[in-house]
């Protein structure tokens, strides 16, 4: 069957002005409207020709395709193709090369993103405490993204009435071009969101899309060992793709909260321990809390000052991807007794009459050469 001229068809002259155009067909779209002609075939059929023959009509350069090559410029692909092959090629989008690539430079170079696009990567913040780290943690997300409509089963399509055609704006091409001034300006298809397909009976849910907008609960294994900074990767969990592609990936950022009483460096846990000056002096043996929850004892010899580092071997962070167990270094701070009591204050000014010249040689070192330089000079 021949295709009518557009022109005849919306019942105007080759000269007709954008006007001209818009009022002819403005008013055939309202006798041919299928609200008007309920259950009317041809009328419908009527309706779908005066709006492909606009749809071109109105668009300066997809009406100079025309004017040059007729219907064949909408052929492989084309407006009127409806379903034509997926994609289709040529067409229109190469009488534009051949028209205006010398004003676009190399244009369609990069993905002019046709065709169904793989749903976008996520990322997601998630802040563990140094215990998590250090044990690994099955950690419980709420994610907003995007997943398959559920009432079209991501196809986009109402049910039983699918499939999507060749974008009528953009011939499939995926962007459109218009005229700004002296120039030519390249932008993606708004009417396809750059798919260059639309679909045919779009879902009342998701509009076509595909996809909906949802909060997911995601179940993210973080390793024993973690680094503050890691990025997990956990592939398909992105958002969904478009009606048969694949889904992005969703990247998780770990970040660990300081801890109160453990630093970390790597596999080394760091714990600053007061004492009092007593078990320091004396010698003791102190309890102290591990990053795996325990306790273990550390024996502080008699005579400790503050700034001595003991050593516990394989009490420190979980190294990744392993059994193995840093060291963990304990950095003791001896502490001068505040606010005495009574008691405390007689034992103390007891302890100072029998201190002097016994048992403090830095003390006694320091004094002892202050007095030498003095008398030296003196
Ligand atoms: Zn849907
Ligand atoms: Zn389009």
């Amino acid at each position: 069957m021949a295709k009518q001229d557009y022109y005849a068809t919306l019942g105007v002259a080759r000269e007709a002005s954008g006007d001209d155009l818009k009022k002819a067909y403005r008013k055939l779209a309202m006798q041919y409207h299928p609200d008007r002609n309920p259950g009317d075939k041809q009328a419908e059929a009527k309706f779908k020709e005066i709006n492909e023959a606009y749809d071109v009509l109105k668009d300066e350069q997809k009406r100079a395709a025309y004017d040059r090559y007729g219907h064949a410029a909408f052929e492989n692909g084309g407006a009127g193709a409806g379903g034509g092959r997926f994609g289709g090629g040529g067409g229109v989008r190469a009488i534009f090369e051949q028209m205006f690539g010398d004003f676009m430079g190399n244009g369609r170079r990069g993905g002019n993103g046709r065709g169904p696009r793989a749903g976008n990567d996520i990322r997601t913040a998630l802040e563990i405490s140094l215990t998590d780290a250090f044990a690994g943690i099955k950690a419980t997300l709420r994610v907003p993204t995007r997943v398959a409509c559920e009432a079209c089963s991501g196809s986009g399509s109402e049910k039983g009435q699918g499939g999507s055609e060749t974008c009528a704006s953009c011939q499939g091409a995926g962007k459109v071009r218009a005229q700004q001034g002296f120039f030519i300006i390249e932008r993606t298809c708004p009417t396809c969101n750059g798919q260059g397909r639309t679909i045919r009976n779009p879902c009342r849910i998701c509009h076509g899309a595909g996809t909906v907008q949802r909060e997911r609960s995601l179940q993210v294994s973080v390793p024993a060992g973690v680094e503050d900074g890691t990025r997990i990767r956990v592939a398909g969990e992105g958002e969904a793709g478009g009606p048969g592609a694949p889904a992005g990936d969703l990247y998780v950022h770990v970040a660990i909260k300081p801890h109160p009483i453990f630093q970390r460096d790597a596999a080394t846990v760091f714990c600053r321990v007061p004492l009092r000056f007593t078990q320091a002096a004396l010698g003791d043996d102190v309890e102290v809390p591990t990053i795996d929850g325990s306790m273990t004892r550390v024996k502080i010899p008699a005579g400790t000052q503050t700034g001595d580092q003991f050593r516990l071997r394989g009490k420190g962070f979980s190294v990744l991807r392993s059994a193995q167990r840093g060291d963990m270094l304990i950095q003791v701070q001896v502490e001068t007794p505040q606010n005495l009591t009574r008691k405390q204050r007689e034992l103390l000014e007891e302890f100072e009459a029998e201190s002097k010249g016994k048992g403090s040689p830095e003390h006694e070192g320091f004094f002892a050469k202050a007095k030498e330089f003095f008398q030296g000079r003196g």
